[in-house]
């Protein structure tokens, strides 16, 4: 059986050995992560480059996601590169202090507005949560805290408030040129960090297309005030990301696991794409193997039907990118074996369909979930007819036959749905048949005799025109 759950993992210093990304690629990535809070310019388009050639090598779609920094709050530099923060100790936050000039006394902070946001009794979480302050008072853009939570604190490490709250904008002048750089490296996702609200997303979009951008966009899901709107972010998105690290910060952690239930659930329900991500094999950082909770992480986000599951710095900087991509690649198998469609007759059997392809969409899979399918063929321009599918629960493979590399790439990320490319020449049923039964035979994805079923518009090149389902039998090539 194929892995239906996608996984995507970070490149970094750690995957830049071309033999190494290599395996990385054979041990199962479906999409690379580019970080655009880290490396330069040049760093991110060798990765990129070296990615695109490897997998063509190796014969496999990889899709290519850029993550944009965003409006991360962060503290300045320290004289000695940190401080060591007592518990009880007082510390001070405050924009105007030089760049260079922390000590154990306070830090400079690169946000002018940071006392605006903030008030007496509020709780900031600093590198994390690793190091916790209350604030005391306000004096003028000085912020004066007690630490609560000690630590050693060094230069650049963020900082959250309890609640949420800290406003800047999501789009920085740096998020801005980045953009302009994801267009031209022609990347299939871009993920938008710190969301706040639609907007963020439908500017993101609207910048990305202007530069000449395809990719989709992926709202990152890091700020409670994202979470009081988030129907209205996944209307905006292509795909949401559960961001585990920020958002776990902000929110505690202890509700986090429930939070990213609900997220799972509410953007399959609303039929787009969902990543769930951060510390999923966090120890292997280190170490060769997962830990049981980890693993039990993967295997619960598969369960409760997430798209996706993401690496960051285990593969970025970690000592194992290859066997860590292996290990979630194993953990997703293992959960997908006891994760068989249980909601494929119920999901949305209430609601009523919008669009034709939508309707055939649901129809297909109601009845290969019911009958004994090997394999669904959709004959897709963008993808989206694999899109409607893969949202009900199924395990059936979905193929997307399209003569569309873009659409390739895009469907990376969809759980179950893989893509094959193919060139529509025939008006004709019979020969067509040939063709993709031919195709299917040659990649050992059904067998003669087989029952499939596939799907297609009356007009070839033309998006959202899938109209028609057939089943039909697997027979021999003549
Ligand atoms: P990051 O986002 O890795 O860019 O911080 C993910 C997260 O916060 O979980
Ligand atoms: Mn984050």
């Amino acid at each position: 059986m194929l892995r239906r759950t996608k996984i995507v993992a970070t490149l970094g210093p750690a995957t830049d050995d071309p033999k190494v990304l290599r395996k990385v690629i054979n041990a199962g990535l479906d999409v690379a992560r580019i970080n655009f809070s880290h490396g330069n310019r040049d760093d991110q388009r060798k990765r990129v480059e070296m990615l695109r050639q490897i997998a063509a090598d190796c014969g496999r779609d990889v899709g290519i996601m850029g993550d944009l920094q965003g409006p991360k709050i962060r503290v300045r530099r320290f004289a000695k590169g940190m401080a060591i923060l007592k518990d009880g100790a007082k510390f001070f936050l405050d924009p105007t202090l030089g760049e260079m000039d922390g000590n154990k006394k306070g830090v400079g902070v690169a946000y002018d507005n940071l006392h605006r946001d903030v008030k007496p009794g509020d709780t900031l979480l600093l590198n994390d949560g690793q190091i916790t302050l209350t604030v005391d008072s306000i004096e003028g853009a000085r912020v004066l805290t007690t630490v609560v939570n000690g630590g050693t604190l060094s230069d650049h490490k963020g900082i959250n408030r309890r609640g949420g709250g800290l406003s800047a904008p999501a789009l920085t002048e740096k998020d801005r040129e980045d953009i302009r750089f994801a267009a031209e490296l022609k990347l299939d996702f871009l993920a938008v960090s710190f969301v706040r609200r639609p907007a963020d997303v439908t500017e993101t979009r609207r910048s990305l297309r202007e530069a000449g951008g395809h990719g989709l966009i992926v709202a990152k899901i890091e700020r409670t005030e994202a979470v009081t709107c988030i129907d209205e972010i996944i209307d905006a998105a292509d795909i949401i990301m559960v961001a585990r690290g920020d958002l776990g910060v902000e929110m505690g952690y202890a509700r986090l696991t429930g939070m990213q239930k609900q997220l799972i659930r509410r953007t399959r329900h609303a039929n787009k794409v969902v990543i769930t991500a951060t510390q999923m094999m966090e120890s292997m950082i280190h170490n060769p193997i997962p830990t049981r909770a980890e693993a039990s992480d993967v295997a619960n986000a598969v369960m409760d039907g997430t798209d996706a599951v993401m690496l960051s710095a285990e593969t970025a900087v970690g000592k194992y990118p290859v066997e860590v991509v292996a290990a979630m690649s194993e953990v997703c198998r293992g959960a997908e074996e006891y994760s068989l469609p249980r909601s494929a007759a119920s999901h949305r059997m209430d609601d009523r369909f919008r669009a034709v392809d939508e309707a055939i969409a649901m129809a297909v899979m109601y009845t290969a979930n019911h009958m004994n399918v090997k394999a669904i063929i959709a004959l897709t321009e963008s993808g989206s007819t694999a899109l409607w599918m893969s949202r009900i629960r199924s395990d059936i493979p979905i193929y997307a036959f399209t003569p569309h590399e873009v659409t390739s790439r895009r469907v990376t990320l969809y759980r179950g749905v893989y893509s094959v490319p193919f060139n529509l020449q025939h008006t004709e049923v019979g020969p067509l048949y040939r063709d993709i039964f031919a195709t299917l035979l040659t990649r050992k994805l059904v067998e003669i005799g087989d029952l499939v079923i596939f799907t297609k518009g009356d007009l070839t090149g033309v998006s959202g025109s899938t109209n028609s389902m057939k089943i039909i039998r697997v027979t021999a090539p003549d």
